[in-house]
């Protein structure tokens, strides 16, 4: 099995390099050719253009920035793409466009597994990061062995279409938790209280999340390198808002974090990392 692979940012250079260290043939493309030297030097080769990826490619794997992005390239693959080839999409996309998509790639006799992923570029990089599978059984099962080497558990929720929901569902909690566990901290830091403890008290009580043990420490350290940018949530976080439209659920908490992170994007630019967003209150209260 031959692998392209589009799209080696900040969370697709990992899972690719995952699956060269593993063995597989894989093809790799981006915008940017100097993303791909780890892959390169790991034994992957270079596609100068999608049409020769494509052709040396049985399945063809995404992780891409915005679904406009993705349907762009999914167009420009599939003419070039064989039939009974796979596409498999790892970015975060709404559910209405893996659905349209994966109805074009059809068109040309190429299946979609749609496998978004969650967990953070961390996990990522250990090959540990989870993956969330919306399509066949049977597809998965033909790309099992390349699915191992990328990640670790996966979670087969369904037909296409239901991954993009828990994915916009994880990503809206991992959203909330990270506004709270700001306001957290900054009431411990204007609290008096040492921040190191704190953040232990809060990791050991009923308050904790994952999000407080990863993105909370790294905020402590004073990092806010979290691998994933302010415009990357305002999209996940506009996926919760239409499903929620969409499934007739109110959801207060995802559009006050919403706003929050709107007034974050406008305050810092759309490619600052996502956890600067804590900054605000920083910035609004001051630091000491
Ligand atoms: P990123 O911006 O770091 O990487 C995107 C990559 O795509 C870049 O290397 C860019 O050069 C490349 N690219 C853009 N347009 C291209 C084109 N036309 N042709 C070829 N390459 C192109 O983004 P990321 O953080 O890696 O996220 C990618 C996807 O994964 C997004 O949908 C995001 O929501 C999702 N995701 C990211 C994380 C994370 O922690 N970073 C976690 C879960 C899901």
């Amino acid at each position: 099995m031959r692998y392209g692979f589009i799209g080696l940012g900040s969370l697709g250079g990992s899972l690719a390099l995952n699956l060269v260290r593993a063995g597989f043939r894989v093809v790799v493309h981006d915008l940017d050719r100097a993303n791909a030297a780890p892959h390169l030097t790991a034994g992957a080769e270079w596609a100068d253009s999608l049409a020769s990826l494509a052709a040396a490619s049985d399945a063809v794997i995404t992780c891409l920035p915005s679904p406009v992005v993705s349907e762009r390239l999914l167009r420009a693959l599939l003419p070039s793409l064989a039939k009974g080839s796979t596409w498999i999409e790892m970015s975060t996309l709404g559910r209405d466009d893996i659905l349209r998509l994966a109805a074009v790639a059809n068109e040309y006799g190429v299946d979609t597994l749609e496998l978004p992923v969650t967990g953070g570029v961390h996990l990522a990089a250990r090959g540990e990061i989870t993956l969330l599978a919306g399509g066949d059984a049977e597809i998965i099962a033909r790309h099992q062995p390349a699915l191992d080497a990328i990640g670790g558990r996966l979670f087969h929720m369904g037909p296409l279409g239901s991954a993009a929901v828990i994915k916009v569902i994880t990503n809206m909690l991992a959203f909330i938790h990270l506004v709270a566990d700001g306001e957290a901290l900054m009431l411990a830091k204007r609290g008096g209280l040492d921040l190191a403890k704190a953040w232990e008290a809060i990791r050991a009580s009923s308050g904790n999340s994952f999000v407080h043990e990863t993105e909370g420490q790294l905020i402590l350290s004073g990092s806010y390198d979290v691998g994933f940018t302010m415009d990357l949530a305002l999209k996940d976080l506009g996926f919760a808002a239409v499903f929620g439209r969409d499934f007739g659920v109110p959801l207060d908490l995802a559009g006050l974090t919403l706003q929050t992170f709107e007034r974050a994007r406008a305050a810092y630019g759309g490619s600052e990392q996502s956890t600067a967003v804590v900054r605000l209150l920083e910035d609004a209260l001051g630091t000491d």
